[in-house]
């Protein structure tokens, strides 16, 4: 049993967290945020992540696990201190904004009373790593001595729990060879390949990692674009190319496009921080310019089939940036539905889980309790996220209550042709 403290109770931290309690530690997670610890503290859930809030509750009732706004309480007799607090992209140029990196090193630097190592899972700008260590040596109060190590984060949201407790691999990052040995042992029982590199190196990791995912997702939907000008399945493309073990079958389902709180913001800081030191990303600025143009490419097809869009009904179905999770951070449907209300659509929409969040990002659209409601009196249907719960759809049901039965399948979850046996005027992507 060790003692860690987690600072930052987002999807990352409060995972992350309630893993290593279920793994038999002894878990605090610290958080700034009064409302959200609150909440945990009577039993609640802030987000939505499957399999993860009976893992708290078993957790927290076996004594393994709680929540503070305390760094005093949470990191008292820590041995280890994550910081897994968000990043997010600066306006002004897409760099990392790392004010709370830094405000998290400055309390940690504050309430360091005794040795420990300070382990960064959050997302950061290579060199983080070292700027953490500094702001730490600069703030603390004693003499007490610390280490920081990089420990980026790769689960999913979804699947975080599962990914959390089944990693492909723990990529550390130390300057202090003993420290990233002492953080791998955190991770022994979990029986997966980890490598030890330094910090610079861990923290590109991460970067390249999710530059790579996004560029496949880029590359399919290219292809998608160039296999609806030509007449090809990306569908079938996409199968026939992953049974060739160089390439593998994960990553290509042709789409709207990445969105979620990672690779929209690795992408874009990535980008940045090569400019930044006179390298010229010329894939990465292919990579993002291909996303962008994926949200525009589908409203652009509901445009073709209905002409203007002046006071039409467009029925998104799914607003969460994908399916399993309530992050609506860059969407794909914030930036659909804001387009088509540009033109003049009225956006009516379901998700079965995020609709709470999305109000906050999208006040203008009418929410529905379920599909066919919000289909009700539409000209077009958009499947904007993937939710099992949509392929299991009555299509007939859905056609009856539409104005105008038009189908744009964001996320080829349907088969255009039984679709169109029903009466559907259908459009895939990168497909017909
Ligand atoms: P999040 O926004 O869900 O959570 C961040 C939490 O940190 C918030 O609760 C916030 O209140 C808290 N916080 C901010 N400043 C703080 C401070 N000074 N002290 C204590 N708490 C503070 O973010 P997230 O999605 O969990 O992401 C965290 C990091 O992990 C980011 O760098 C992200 O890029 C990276 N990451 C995210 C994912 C993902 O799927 N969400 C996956 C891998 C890596």
């Amino acid at each position: 049993m060790r003692r860690i403290c987690v600072v930052g109770t987002g999807y990352v931290g409060l995972v992350t967290g309630t893993c290593f309690a279920e793994q038999g530690n002894q878990v605090a997670c610290v958080d700034i945020d009064e409302t959200k610890i609150k909440l945990l503290q009577s039993g609640g859930m802030p987000i939505y992540e499957p399999g993860l809030s009976e893992l708290v509750q078993r957790n927290s009732a076996m004594g393994r696990l709680c929540f503070t706004t305390s760094y005093d309480e949470g990191m008292r007799d820590a041995e280890f201190v994550f910081i897994a607090v968000n990043t997010p992209p600066l306006a002004s140029d897409g760099g990392a904004d790392l004010r709370y990196v830094e405000a998290a090193a400055k309390s940690i630097a504050q309430h360091l009373e005794h040795d420990l190592i300070i382990v960064n899972k959050s997302t950061v700008p290579i060199g983080t790593g070292d700027l953490v260590a500094q702001i730490v040596e600069r703030e603390r109060k004693t003499e007490a001595q610390f280490a920081v190590v990089s420990n980026p984060e790769f689960l999913r949201e979804g699947s975080a729990v599962a990914d959390c407790l089944n990693p492909d691999r723990v990529v550390l990052g130390a300057t202090d060879r003993a420290a990233g040995e002492a953080v791998a042992s955190l991770y022994l029982s979990l029986r997966c390949p980890m490598i030890i590199t330094d910090l610079a190196t861990a923290e590109m990791i991460k970067y390249a990692s999710n530059a790579m995912l996004a560029a496949r997702i880029s590359f399919i939907n290219e292809m998608a674009a160039i296999c609806e000008a030509l007449g090809a399945d990306v569908k079938q493309v996409a199968l026939g190319m992953g049974y060739d073990k160089r390439i593998g079958s994960s990553f290509l389902e042709a789409g709207l496009g990445y969105g979620g709180s990672c690779f929209p913001k690795d992408v874009k800081a990535l980008m940045h921080m090569a400019l930044t030191q006179g390298c010229h990303p010329q894939l990465l600025q292919a990579v993002e310019d291909i996303n962008n143009d994926q949200r525009r490419r589908a409203v652009d097809k509901v445009k073709e089939l209905l002409g203007p869009l002046q006071g039409k009904v467009i029925c998104l179905l799914g607003l969460a940036f994908k399916p399993n999770t309530d992050d609506m951070r860059e969407a794909a449907s914030v930036d659909i539905a804001k387009m088509l209300q540009a033109e003049g659509a009225q956006v009516k929409a379901y998700d079965p889980v995020s609709m709470a969040v999305a109000r906050l990002f999208l006040p203008d659209v009418e929410y529905c309790t379920n599909a066919y409601e919000a289909a009700s009196g539409a000209d077009a249907v958009m499947v904007v996220t993937d939710w099992n719960e949509f392929k299991q759809l009555d299509m007939r049901r859905l056609k009856g209550v539409m104005r105008n039965p038009v189908l744009v399948d964001g996320r080829n979850i349907y088969d255009g042709n039984m679709l169109r046996e029903t009466g559907f005027t259908y459009r895939g992507t990168g497909r017909n």
